[in-house]
C-alpha cells in the first residue's frame, strides 16, 4: 500500500478537490489517503472554544457546514450530521464554561473527520472506490497526552495490520488518535505525523504528502531572497530541520518513516507533474552535499534558562533535578548547553511562565542566579558531514560576525547533521542571509543534494 496525505492548504475549495481527485486516479496501487481539516477550520474551532461562553452553536454548526457543502455545490445529508456531531458536546461545554483537555481534543480533531467524510464521498462519486477509516475504528493508539499525543507505534501496529485490508482504498482523518476511549491529537500539522505513522504500521511503500509549497528550500523565501529547492534529504536532515523551525513538516513525522526505512516524498500539488517527480524526497541516504550545509532553519519559539553559579558544571545530579522539575511539570526541554558557570536550558517561548514559576520552588544550593534569555531566535544550519568536515563552523561564524552579529551561544555535535547557535531576534534576518549568502551564492540549484 502507499499512503498519501492532502493538508488543509490542499482543502480550500472545489477546484482544490478536483486537483486531489486528478492526482489521486495516478495511483496504480491501494491507497490509504490521510486529510488534514479543510483549511481554517481547526483554526475556527480552538477559536470557539476559547470564546465558548459567547458562542451561538447552531450558528457556529451552520458556518461550518456551510464550508462543507460549498465544496460539492449540493446538500449532503450525511456530512451536515457529521458536521452536527460535536453539538451536543459544544451545547454541554458552553453550559459548565469550561473546556476539559479530553472535550478540547475531540472538538479541535473534528474538522479532520469531516474532511475525511468529504473525500470519501467526492472519491466515490467520481469512480475511486474507497472507505473512510477512523483512528478510533482502527485503533491508532497514542501515548495519551492531550493536545500534543505521540503515537504508540508498537500497540497500533497489530490493530492496523489487522485493520486495512491491503487491496482496498481507505481514507483517514488526520491529526489524532485513541487513548483509553479518548480522542488526543498530536499537535497542530499532526496529519503528516499521522501518514508516517500509518505507513510505519501497515509496512507502507512510501508516503505522499501533498502540501502547497514546493517541498524543503535551502532557507524560507519569506526571509532570504535567492533560496534553493532542497531535492533530497536524509532522515536525521529533515528531523532536524523540522524539529528546528523548519514549518514544512510536523516535527515528529520523519520518525515513524526511518523506523521502517519507508521513503517520504513531498509534492507541490500546485506544480505536480508525475509521481515520479517529487520536489523534496526524504530517504535513507549518507550523500554528502557539494554545499555541505542543505538547509538553513530557524524558530523563534525559544527562550534560555540559564542556572548560573561558580561550581553548577561540576556537581553530579544538578542536571537531573533541574530536568525532573521542569519534566514533571510537562515542559519539554529543548536542548541544554553547560559549562562549568552556567546550565543553558532551552525551552519552548510558551512554556517560559510556567518555568519562571518552577525555578522559582527550587531550591539549589550551587545555583547562586538563575537568568531568562527571551526576544531570541535559534538558527540551525543542516546537513549531513558537516562535523566531520573541518571549517564548517568556522565559515558559518565569520559569516555572522563579518554582520556584527553578536552569537549568544552555540551548539555542535549534539547531532552528526546540525550547528546550531542563538542570536537576538533582531539580528535574526540579517544572520540567516550572511549564512545562506556564504554557502549558497553561485551554487547552481542541484549541487545542494
Ligand atoms: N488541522 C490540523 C492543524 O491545523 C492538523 C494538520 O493540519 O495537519 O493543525
Ligand atoms: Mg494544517
Amino acid at each position: 500500500m502507499i499512503v498519501l496525505k492532502f493538508g488543509g492548504s490542499n482543502l480550500r475549495n472545489k477546484t482544490d478537490l478536483e486537483k486531489i481527485l486528478k492526482v489521486i486516479s495516478m495511483y496504480k496501487e491501494p491507497f490509504i489517503v490521510v486529510v488534514s481539516a479543510v483549511n481554517g477550520v481547526t483554526n475556527k474551532l480552538i477559536n470557539a472554544l476559547n470564546n465558548i461562553n459567547d458562542l451561538d452553536v447552531d450558528d457556529f454548526l451552520e458556518e461550518l457546514y456551510w464550508t462543507y457543502q460549498s465544496f460539492l455545490n449540493e446538500e449532503n445529508l450525511e456530512l451536515k450530521e457529521r458536521v452536527y456531531v460535536i453539538r451536543d458536546l459544544l451545547l454541554g461545554t458552553k453550559l459548565i464554561g469550561k473546556v476539559p483537555d479530553f472535550v478540547s481534543d475531540q472538538i479541535v480533531s473534528h474538522g479532520e473527520r469531516c474532511s475525511s467524510l468529504l473525500l470519501t464521498y467526492y472519491l466515490n462519486k467520481n469512480n475511486i472506490p474507497c472507505i473512510e477509516a477512523l483512528p478510533e475504528q482502527f485503533g491508532m493508539v497514542t501515548d495519551g497526552k492531550f493536545k500534543n499525543a505521540s503515537v504508540d507505534l508498537i500497540n497500533s501496529e497489530g490493530n492496523l495490520k489487522r485493520f486495512f485490508d491491503q487491496n482496498k482504498n481507505y481514507v483517514v482523518p488526520g491529526f489524532y488518535g485513541i487513548h483509553e476511549g479518548q480522542v488526543t491529537i498530536l499537535g497542530r500539522g499532526g496529519s503528516d505525523y499521522s501518514a508516517t505513522s500509518i505507513a510505519y504500521c501497515v509496512d507502507a511503500k512510501r508516503v505522499d504528502l501533498y502540501k502547497d509549497v514546493s517541498g524543503f528550500m535551502t532557507c524560507d523565501p519569506k526571509y532570504v531572497d535567492g533560496v534553493k529547492p532542497v531535492r533530497r534529504l536524509n532522515y536525521d536532515e529533515a528531523a532536524e530541520l523540522s524539529y528546528f523551525g523548519a514549518k514544512i513538516l510536523h516535527h515528529a513525522s520523519v520518525d515513524p518513516a526511518r523506523k521502517k526505512n519507508i521513503p517520504l516524498y513531498i509534492f507541490n500539488i500546485n506544480h505536480f507533474e508525475s509521481i515520479d517527480k517529487p520536489d523534496t524526497v526524504i530517504c535513507f541516504n549518507d550523500s554528502v552535499a557539494k554545499t555541505i550545509i542543505k538547509s538553513i532553519s530557524f524558530t523563534d519559539d525559544i527562550a534560555v534558562i540559564q542556572f548560573k553559579g561558580t561550581n553548577v558544571g561540576r556537581v553530579p545530579g544538578l542536571l537531573g533535578q533541574i530536568a525532573s522539575a521542569l519534566g514533571n511539570e510537562g515542559v519539554n526541554i529543548k536542548s541544554v548547553v553547560t559549562s562549568q558557570t552556567s546550565i543553558n536550558v532551552l525551552i519552548s517561548r510558551q512554556d517560559l511562565d510556567k518555568c519562571q514559576k518552577i525555578t522559582k520552588k527550587m531550591k539549589i544550593a550551587e545555583v547562586e542566579d538563575i537568568q531568562y534569555k527571551t526576544e531570541i531566535s535559534l538558527i540551525a544550519a543542516v546537513g549531513d558531514g558537516l562535523l566531520r568536515k573541518h571549517g564548517i563552523a568556522a565559515r558559518i561564524f565569520t559569516a555572522v560576525s563579518k554582520k556584527n552579529i553578536n552569537v549568544e551561544m552555540i551548539s555542535a555535535g549534539a547531532s552528526e547533521v546540525t550547528i546550531y547557535f542563538i542570536v537576538k531576534l533582531t539580528d535574526r534576518d540579517k544572520a540567516l542571509r550572511a549564512i545562506h549568502e556564504e554557502f549558497f551564492k553561485g551554487v547552481e540549484n542541484d549541487e545542494n543534494n
